[in-house]
């Protein structure tokens, strides 16, 4: 049985909707996470037994839980929504895991909600089974996330452009408090919301910062810095989130929101996916200023917190936000090293002295002008940095292949090799495989069709993303031309 603590519900009330899942008269259980199970200390042959399956669409709710609907506001492509909110999902509570660390269990396709709007609070088969994919995926490349722990198919149907088939996901999350949580209750006009939901960040994600002078500001600070790390490890695996409105953007610094995600295939800075994504402001190359400019958004919203003289909050937030573009770029210099090859910049002095040392002006240099190679050849992103451990062991031919035979090449290999750069080093940086977009396209609509077994094979696949596998050849190579070229991600579905 699972034992779920209600501490969201009875900390942030005023965020917090008491609602019920819809029946699932047919539910059947599509992927379970067997791995993800055990780390949270559920017994993954009682998720598969009817009892499990039941608690696991929100039916049968677990004694003790009360399951709510979160309310949240967000930017939505740059314009306020004050009441967004859960519209079809539902927070069932948290688990205490045996880490001891707290874990939101969380439903997404569970029935309409207070905060649905238009909506049918319903999602298909499809959506729910490419969040599973694409966060697991995520989770492997060592990027922090939200997870999936099952995917259920409800029986119901779900009218969009055609009937599909529903579905619930079940989630974990470190907690679902997102920007637009706080920009809600800056909203209500109530100081105490406010500081409620800012006092359950920090308990949650930063107890450090209780005792500092101004919490509110420890926690933006270290949002801030969680969200710096958080994209460049994005950027340096070609991660697209999509639709980095507020409401899609966590306090904890894991990756939420898996709609139009999709991973850059060829590299162009300027690669939106999104079909409604259309000006491209959640484009690759934009989203470290969107970060940035969400969590002016968040200091905006906690402002009263810093202080009550408005000019000298201000003064505090924009020193605070001022340190977004020095960690950010000091992340993902640090991991653009890794994919060159180069030790860490601290490595100490007894690591092998061919392989410290290498400035970081040469390293920023070096990945310049490679992405300049990339972007002329547009590349396919993810092999061609891999092609680079090739390089590194005497032979350029993949990547020279990749890169069209840019003539600028052989000068780059040069300046490059003097520095020995490791191999090894490259192979623990550089994944081989990712979710590239047309394999799991294939592999939903096999699933759609019934058949669950190419599913199977790329969540197995994705699960080492940094080791070759044999017979996994075609999981590694790019989509042909044209499938990239017409390539197109949906939200909200
Ligand atoms: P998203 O684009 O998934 O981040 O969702 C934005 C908002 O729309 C959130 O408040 C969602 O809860 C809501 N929403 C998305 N799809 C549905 C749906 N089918 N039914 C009800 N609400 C939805
Ligand atoms: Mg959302």
């Amino acid at each position: 049985m699972l034992s779920l603590s209600h501490d969201f519900a009875d900390a942030v009330p005023a965020l917090a909707t008491p609602w019920a899942a819809a029946p699932a008269p047919q539910a059947r259980l599509l992927v379970l996470n067997e791995e993800l199970a055990t780390s949270l200390g559920l017994d993954p042959s009682f998720l598969r037994s009817p009892a499990g399956v039941q608690t696991l669409v929100g039916a049968a709710v677990p004694e003790g839980a009360v399951p709510v609907a979160q309310a949240y506001a967000g930017h939505q492509f740059g314009g306020f929504s004050p009441r967004l909110g859960d519209g079809r999902a539902l927070l069932l509570g948290e688990l205490r895991a045996p880490d001891g660390a707290l874990r939101d269990l969380h439903l997404k396709g569970s029935g309409a909600t207070p905060y649905a709007r238009a909506g049918d609070g319903l999602a298909a088969v499809g959506p729910m089974l490419r969040e599973y994919v694409m966060s697991e995926a995520m989770h492997a490349l060592g990027i922090p996330t939200t997870r999936s722990l099952a995917v259920v198919a409800t029986g119901r149907e779900v009218q969009r452009e055609v009937a599909l088939a529903g579905a619930v996901l079940v989630r974990t999350a470190s907690s679902h408090l997102r920007v637009g949580s706080v920009e809600y209750a800056r909203g209500t006009g109530d100081i105490a919301v406010l500081r409620d939901v800012v006092d359950y960040a920090i308990a949650r994600h930063h107890p450090e910062v209780s005792g500092d002078d101004v919490p509110a500001l420890g926690l933006f600070r270290a949002v801030v810095a969680a969200q710096a790390d958080l994209v460049a490890k994005w950027m340096l695996v070609g991660f697209i989130h999509g639709v980095m409105n507020t409401d899609n953007m966590t306090l904890s610094g894991e990756t939420i929101d898996y709609g139009p995600c999709a991973f850059l295939d060829a590299y162009d800075p300027a690669t939106a996916f999104s079909s409604i994504d259309t000006a491209g402001r959640y484009a690759y190359g934009n989203q470290p200023y969107i970060a940035e400019w969400n969590l002016a958004r968040l200091a905006e919203a906690m402002l009263p917190l810093f202080d009550d003289d408005l000019e000298r909050a201000v003064a505090m937030a924009q020193e605070a936000l001022a340190r977004f573009r020095p960690l950010f770029a000091a992340a993902r210099s640090a991991g653009m090293r890794r994919k060159l090859g180069f030790a860490d910049a601290d490595a100490d002095a007894d690591a092998d002295a061919e392989t410290v040392g290498v400035a970081d002006d040469e390293v920023e240099a070096l990945a310049g002008e490679l992405h300049e190679m990339l972007e002329r050849a547009r590349a396919d992103y993810t092999s061609s940095f891999r092609a680079l451990s090739d390089a590194a062991r005497g032979d350029a031919t993949t990547l020279s292949r990749a890169l069209g035979g840019d003539a600028a090449l052989g000068v780059w290999l040069e300046r490059w090799r003097a520095h020995a750069p490791d191999p090894v080093v490259m192979d623990a940086a550089n994944p081989i495989y990712i979710p590239r977009n047309h394999l799991v396209e294939e592999a939903l609509a096999a699933a759609s069709a019934g058949d669950l077994e190419p599913l199977g094979w790329l969540t197995t696949v994705l699960s080492t993303p940094f080791t070759e596998r044999s017979g996994a050849e075609r999981y590694a190579e790019p989509a042909g031309a044209d499938f990239v070229a017409g390539f197109r991600t949906f939200c909200g579905t």
